[in-house]
């Protein structure tokens, strides 16, 4: 001990001492995944801290999340103790934004206890500008302007920067005064939304020069984390505190990973760490080769398939282990139940072998998969946390969602009135809802039965009383129904014809495609229940014991929250064309968005110490119609060696993936209902050209359609069949176009399509 410096500095490589020592002067930190970036950026803070270059509060941190940051402080205080004074500015680019804005609100007329808006405040703001300027607002959705409000803030773009050409078609070209009108009823409420906290620090700073200065003086030291993610404003607003010294002279210490840029769609700029050199000029640079993350085999996994995209930086990632460790597993599975039921079994042998649920992780590509997890693991009684979002059930959509559900079930259940009864904004405002709870409470009646009878006087005004029919007789309309048609096909009719799907199909904001995927997997799920109460049973049950949390619990989160983060087991499921890679991201941004897409796996599995476990499911149910997916082109992408694919037992084996077995195309789109892409087709040619095959042959042979098969696809228990791979077979049992099938070689699960009449 104490021989190379003090107990910090103990077990660093050189490439991490030497930038955690080099404390002067502009510094970028360029290294892959778990070369120790972050370790680097907390010990540089212990150090400058111990040998008293600057106090706590003359040091500015940024981290991506708040618990980044939360854990950053813990391991500053671990290295140097309490006896520093005061801790570093250390939080988000929004955190520290809104900090430095209370201290200097009236000079961007606000009030220091200014609110910070959350979106629904926000919308319901937009729309009030709307109608004040009698912009309608079906055509013109509040949510789209609000999305453009997003991406100017996003580039530091204040109203007098907005051109005609930025403003677009949006409400016939004014987009630019609306923005203005917002600012300044945001500054009446005292408020200020999420984009404001960069942005109005950044107009503070450019108009008032003595605070800027005091802030120069201030931070004589500043890091930024994850920096490949900032954006144009916190670009910006980095620039303008670095600017107290001259730029070679900027203690400014920035780390990151070209390849782990996934915030593109939200604005991030991976230029800005390319272009840091430009801006400081005379800025050292430090490439970290060494990773203390994971195994030989992720690395050699992580390391293959990034490299299939161009335009990088190009970096080595070597680590020191010789132990290889185990092979990256990719399973195919029937579907995307097996895979969670898969899963939790995996978990519950790793925890009998000693490993805690803290230290497994489920990284799935969007929210809607997490379902199928949560119920499995309820169901289990294992232990998770889902992070960066609310759980399934809890999430805004699914709630309204199911208070539709529940109240054509169940009439009396005020609640779920009271949730939806203007959700969609149907014009029903406050005082109407008063009169409406107020008869209720008078009558003793539930609130459905107060409005029946409301809506025959004439204690509402006409508009709402006509409003308050039409949602009567709707739901008296699906209560009918309830009885004649399926419960499933019925909740997606009550969601659209409520126009419930439509809000969100309107909102333009970055989730809102998230949220349908979210309702799709809703309505998805109740095919699996007889009914209709037997599915709102089930809900109620599952969420009645979400509430508890332990201490040790399996994590569940989307590969965008994952980043920075480590675990020693990772679960990445659902490699499925049009999934992973997003089919969205491929219809919006072609070759730029399978690249970002790309960099998310590689982030995916670059969170993996011990072992990475990747699946997918083989099969998708959409409308009671099972329909076969295609193996992600990532999976091609890994290397063989270090792979090893497992095909589960009662999966249709001869759906291999890859080059390594023949490919089975399908005329269906798997997704097509629950991602409503039209560019799958795109998508499936682009896969068929790469296999060098046309999209609907393989080897010169017609590959069946199952989309005019189906539930009356005429075989029937008892039948004898041939299939491709498996040859003759009995079937043993039929569900909508999924048999099971007794081959010779034992039973298996099938298609239809890919059976014939023996
Ligand atoms: P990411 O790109 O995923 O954010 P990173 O580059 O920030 O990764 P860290 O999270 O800082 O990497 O480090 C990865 C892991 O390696 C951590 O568990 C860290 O404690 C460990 N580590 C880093 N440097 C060393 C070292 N010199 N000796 C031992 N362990 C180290
Ligand atoms: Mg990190």
């Amino acid at each position: 001990l104490g021989r190379r410096g003090p107990d910090y500095l103990q077990g660093l490589n050189e490439e991490q001492r030497d930038a955690v020592l080099t404390i002067d002067g502009p510094l970028l930190v360029l290294a892959g995944a778990g070369t120790g970036k972050t370790r680097v950026l907390t010990t540089r803070i212990a150090h400058i801290l111990s040998t008293r270059k600057a106090r706590g509060s003359e040091i500015l941190a940024v981290t991506f999340t708040n618990k980044a940051a939360r854990e950053m402080k813990e391991r500053i205080a671990s290295l140097v103790g309490s006896s520093v004074e005061g801790m570093p500015w250390l939080g988000t680019f929004h955190s520290i934004g809104a900090r430095i804005l209370r201290r200097h609100a009236e000079l961007v007329d606000l009030k220091p206890a200014f609110t910070i808006l959350d979106t629904d405040d926000q919308i319901r703001l937009i729309k009030q500008l709307l109608e004040a300027e009698n912009i309608d607002e079906k055509r013109w959705p509040a949510r789209q302007f609000a999305g453009m409000l997003d991406d100017w803030k996003n580039r530091g773009l204040l109203p007098r920067d907005v051109t005609p050409a930025e403003s677009g078609f949006y409400a016939n070209g004014k987009g630019a005064k609306l923005y203005a009108d917002y600012q300044a009823r945001l500054k009446t409420l005292n408020a200020a939304d999420f984009g404001d906290l960069l942005l109005e620090c950044i107009r503070l700073f450019r108009e008032n020069p003595k605070v800027l200065e005091e802030y120069h003086q201030r931070f004589k030291y500043m890091l930024v984390d994850e920096y490949q993610d900032s954006n144009v404003a916190q670009y910006l607003w980095l620039r303008l505190l670095a600017q107290g010294r001259p730029a070679n002279e900027a203690n400014i210490c920035v780390v990151g990973d070209d390849d782990q840029s996934i915030y593109g769609w939200r604005g991030a700029e991976v230029d800005n760490i390319l272009r840091f050199e430009k801006d400081f000029p005379g800025a050292k640079v430090i490439r970290l080769e060494r990773n203390y993350r994971s195994t030989a085999n992720i690395l050699a996994a992580a390391s293959h398939l990034i490299a299939h995209n161009e335009g990088r930086l190009g970096k080595t990632l070597h680590t020191d282990v010789a132990e290889k460790g185990e092979t990256v597993a990719v399973t195919s599975v029937w579907d995307s139940e097996e895979e969670a039921r898969q899963i939790g079994e995996e978990i519950e042998q790793f925890q009998r072998q000693g490993e805690t649920l803290n230290s497994m992780a489920i990284l799935v590509r969007a929210s809607f998969q997490m379902r199928e997890f949560e119920e499995r693991f309820i169901t289990l009684g294992l232990n998770y946390r889902v992070i960066g979002g609310p759980r399934f059930y809890e999430r805004k959509e699914i709630r309204d969602a199911l208070a539709y559900f529940r109240l054509v079930a169940q009439p009396a259940d005020d609640l779920a009135f009271e949730r939806i009864v203007n959700t969609p904004k149907r014009g029903l405002g406050d005082s109407t809802l008063k009169i409406l709870f107020d008869a209720a409470r008078h009558q003793n009646v539930p609130l459905l039965s107060a409005t029946r009878m409301l809506i025959e006087t004439e204690e509402l005004k006409s508009k709402q009383r006509t409003t308050l029919r039409d949602l009567v007789g709707q739901f008296d309309d699906w209560s009918e129904r309830l009885r004649t048609i399926p419960h499933a096909e019925l909740a997606e009719q009550i969601l659209d014809e409520s126009g419930y799907t439509a809000m969100w199909q309107n909102d333009k904001s970055a989730d809102s495609p998230g949220r349908l995927e979210n309702l799709k997997e809703l309505v998805r799920s109740m095919e699996e229940f007889e009914t209709m109460g037997g599915f709102l049973e089930h809900v109620a049950l599952v969420m009645d014991r979400d509430s508890f949390e332990a201490d040790d619990a399996v994590s569940i989160m989307t590969l965008h929250s994952a980043k920075g983060l480590e675990f020693n087991t990772v679960f990445l499921p659902g490699w499925e064309e049009g999934l992973f890679p997003h089919q969205r991201s491929l219809d919006e941004s072609g070759r730029a968005g399978l690249e970002e897409e790309r960099r998310l796996a590689y982030v995916g599995i670059t969170r993996g110490r011990k072992r990475v476990r990747i699946s997918l499911a083989q099969n998708r149910r959409i409308h009671g119609l099972w329909q076969s997916a295609i193996p992600s082109r990532f999976l091609d992408e890994l290397p063989a060696e270090v792979v090893e694919v497992k095909d589960t037992g009662s999966s249709y084996g001869g759906y291999g993936y890859g080059g390594r077995t023949a490919n089975r195309f399908q005329s269906v789109d798997p997704f097509e209902s629950v991602y409503e892409t039209p560019g799958w087709q795109r998508a499936r040619a682009q896969q068929a050209q790469r296999k060098g095959s046309g999209p609907l042959t393989i080897e010169g042979e017609l590959v069946a359609r199952s989309v005019d098969l189906g539930p009356g696809s005429g075989y029937k228990v008892g039948d004898r069949v041939f299939h491709n791979k498996f040859g003759y077979g009995e079937i043993a049992a039929l569900e909508g176009n999924k048999l099971t099938i007794d081959f010779q070689t034992g039973r298996k699960k099938v298609l239809d399509s890919f059976i014939r009449k023996a």
